[in-house]
């Protein structure tokens, strides 16, 4: 007996970075922020931890809409809550895309999206990026009723400017989704193309720079237009109260998550030049992890199951573009160590020897 629609039955659903069980792992797959979250959100969790969890939260998510507004400087109606920013994805797709429509994405990106679009039976359009990971010419797709943009990208961490990207909301035909998961790790963002561009939709999360991705919270900047619609396909109470108030004292503690970023992008640089010594190619990255390109005569996924025996976890992608290369995530530097000297045991034997003069 088969229940499931068509294309449900067709498609695989989406892979998550292990998360593994038991500690002694480092752990450099997922893009988590090494550094713990603000005391400020824990002691918050702690106290709303209590009797009112009985009561349903505030389905709005009033709170924090004005909170984030605030932060970003925008209007309260243009922000909406989500259960972590895959749950706006979520909200966008269903609102968007109906069955057969097409949705548009660079290759290779965040594969959530694919996923998404499969499941509301619309067609996903990857065009393929250029080597330097710049925006591909042909990203307009006739008739589109999406764009998605990482921007920062995963897993590539390269960015395309703002400018390009105000170009590129003309360009469409439907809404142009900014992904800006990683942004705070990044010198630009496009915030202000949502006030000039009437199809903009920016989603932020919690998850990376403000290390809370164990409450699940991002949200959404629009139009009051997109929200309002959007605000109709949402799960009634997708913010809980415990997410609620962790988003809000960790959006009152912006210069903890500044510090944090100011440290991961000091140790990328230095993660970075380690492994471009030890021949790898690093693709400019504004993100909080860098994808490393393997010398010819090393073997990517040989080299990501050799570092999984070490218990040191990074991703490797078995697709097309990608599987010569690790994404790794800059962690402590500590952790950053402990990868480097196995990287350097690992490549050690197979290195070419240095060519005598
Ligand atoms: C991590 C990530 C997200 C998901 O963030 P959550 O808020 O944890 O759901 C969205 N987009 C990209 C590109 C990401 O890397």
């Amino acid at each position: 007996m088969n229940l499931f629609r068509p294309n449900i039955q067709k498609m695989t659903g989406y892979t998550p970075g292990k998360q593994p069980k038991g500690g002694g792992f480092v752990k450099l797959n997922t893009n988590e922020n090494p550094y713990p979250p603000s005391p400020k959100v824990i002691a918050a969790i702690k106290h709303a931890a209590c009797e009112t969890l009985r009561l349903y939260p505030d389905p709005l998510a009033t709170a924090a809409r004005e909170k984030a507004a605030a932060v970003l400087g925008v209007k309260p109606a243009q922000v909406l809550m989500g259960n972590g920013s895959d749950d706006l994805l979520t909200m966008i797709i269903r609102a968007f895309v109906g069955p057969g429509d097409k949705v548009a994405f660079p290759y290779p990106t965040y594969s959530l999206y694919d996923v998404l679009v499969k499941i509301q039976d619309g067609i996903s359009c990857p065009v393929d990026f250029p080597e330097d990971y710049s925006l591909p010419n042909n990203i307009v797709v006739k008739g589109a009723k999406v764009t998605f943009i990482a921007n920062p990208n995963a897993p590539s961490g390269t960015m395309i400017h703002a400018s390009e990207l105000s170009d590129l909301a003309e360009r469409v035909s439907g809404a142009l989704v900014i992904d800006e998961a990683y942004v705070d790790f990044a010198d630009f963002n496009c915030l202000h193309l949502v006030n000039r561009h009437p199809n903009v939709i920016l989603l932020r999360t919690l998850s990376k720079s403000y290390s809370l991705a164990g409450i699940r919270s991002g949200f959404a900047v629009s139009t009051e237009e997109i929200i309002a619609g959007l605000m109709k396909v949402k799960d009634s109470y997708n913010v809980d109260r415990l997410g609620m108030v962790a988003t809000l004292a960790a959006l009152d503690d912006v210069k903890r998550m500044r510090r944090n970023a100011e440290k991961i992008k000091a140790s990328r640089s230095c993660l970075t030049e380690a492994l471009v010594n030890l021949g790898f190619a690093v693709y400019p990255s504004e993100s909080n992890f860098v994808l490393a390109k393997c010398p010819r005569w090393l073997d990517a996924e040989a080299t990501y199951e050799d570092l999984e025996r070490r218990r040191i976890l990074v991703r490797y992608f078995k697709q097309r573009m990608v599987d010569d290369c690790l994404r790794i995530t800059v962690g402590t530097p500590r952790e950053i160590n402990a990868l480097l000297k196995a990287l350097a045991e690992i490549t050690g034997p197979f290195a070419p020897k240095p060519s005598r003069k």
